[in-house]
């Protein structure tokens, strides 16, 4: 079983040097236990934080121990009457190609169904990703129609369902993203109303200007996943009683300095800002899924993954996600 290992933490930013692949022998399948081909790895950008020894909401990742992420894929052997092989499953497998998990334990695998949904999308639109846009769009934001809602990281996983979930409810969507490409997708396949490209904007008044144009209404609600310049040119745009969910700031994942402007635009506007962690609300996972699995199965929710081939290549598809280079979800495809 071939894995990989987090074997040294970065200063920094992290590099290919901090992972290490591993051949580790299977374990015969105990009473209880499922084995699990794992068909894709999921690579997400907490995955950086856990990288740190620093307290923070997870727990670091282990050294010299398998990369803790969300996987998808298929149970080749079971010792547990609740799952029989060639069963569809998505669970926290790992860096490695196969997983030997105690499904004994409730929610550690879960059966999927793949008849009208591709088992990838169980990582991104169907999973995690989505319900953390679902989670921030509807609990925080709570847009009514004709609001305006702006998110960043646009072109991303979380980003893309922020935005068709915010027209879905009849709100105007703007995105931010990284590029013309991405920028250009956001509006022309997903039906985002503009999208700025904040790489042709280099400092807070150009921004803030495209800003102003794309959002002639002001911006009534903000989904926020990469802070700093971005976060300030939203506020002096935002209107009285706008709400913003703080989902991430991924530019300051490397330990960046990521300072607030204005924070007084807080008060002045009255806004309600609000930071969440979507696995510490998991009651809300159903309803989340509900919606999010009917809008993908019916063609109303697109998505669009870049898939790294093969266990080897994760560590430099993860540098890339840190660094932009995916293209919506990034996936790692095993088999
Ligand atoms: P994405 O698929 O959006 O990939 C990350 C994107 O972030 C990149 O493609 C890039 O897009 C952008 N980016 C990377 N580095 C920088 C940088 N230095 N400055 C600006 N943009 C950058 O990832 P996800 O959709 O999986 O995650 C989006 C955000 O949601 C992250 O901040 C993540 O941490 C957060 N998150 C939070 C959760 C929670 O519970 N609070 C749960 C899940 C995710 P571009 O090219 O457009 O710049």
């Amino acid at each position: 079983n071939r894995q990989i290992h987090l074997v040294s933490r970065p200063a920094g930013e992290p590099t290919a040097d901090n992972f290490r692949l591993v051949e580790a022998p299977l374990p015969a399948v105990q009473d209880g236990q499922v084995l699990v081909r794992n068909h894709y790895l999921s690579l997400d950008p907490y995955m950086r934080g856990r990288m740190n020894d620093s307290k923070s909401y997870a727990e670091p990742q282990p050294l010299n121990q398998v990369m803790l992420g969300g996987t998808v894929g298929e149970v080749v052997e079971s010792r547990n009457p609740h799952f029989k092989p060639g069963d569809q499953v998505v669970g926290m497998g790992g860096w490695q190609e196969y997983q030997l998990v105690d499904a004994s334990q409730r929610g550690v695998l879960q059966k999927v169904d793949t008849t009208h949904i591709p088992l990838a999308a169980y990582l991104g639109a169907v999973g995690m990703p989505g319900v953390t846009a679902w989670y921030g769009l509807t609990q925080i934001i709570n847009p009514k129609a004709g609001e305006t809602v702006v998110v960043s990281a646009a072109s991303g996983a979380v980003g893309t369902a922020v935005g068709q979930l915010a027209k879905a409810r009849g709100a105007r969507a703007v995105g931010i993203a990284g590029g013309p490409d991405k920028c250009r997708y956001v509006v022309e396949e997903l039906g985002f109303d503009a999208c700025i490209d904040y790489k042709e904007h280099r400092d807070l008044k150009s921004l803030s200007a495209a800003l102003k144009q794309a959002c002639p209404n002001g911006i009534d609600g903000h989904f926020e996943n990469v802070g700093g310049m971005i976060l300030d040119a939203v506020m002096l745009r935002a209107n009285a009683f706008s709400r913003i969910a703080m989902c991430g700031m991924i530019s300051g994942y490397n330990g960046e300095p990521i300072p607030m402007m204005a924070p007084q635009l807080i008060l002045v506007n009255r806004m309600k800002i609000e930071g969440f962690i979507v696995s510490e609300h998991m009651q809300l996972w159903p309803e989340a899924l509900k919606e999010l699995g009917m809008m993908v199965a019916t063609g109303k929710l697109k998505y669009r993954e870049t898939i790294a081939e093969g266990l080897a290549a994760a560590p430099e598809a993860f540098l890339g996600l840190l660094k932009g280079r995916n293209f919506g979800k990034q996936l790692v495809k095993l088999v």
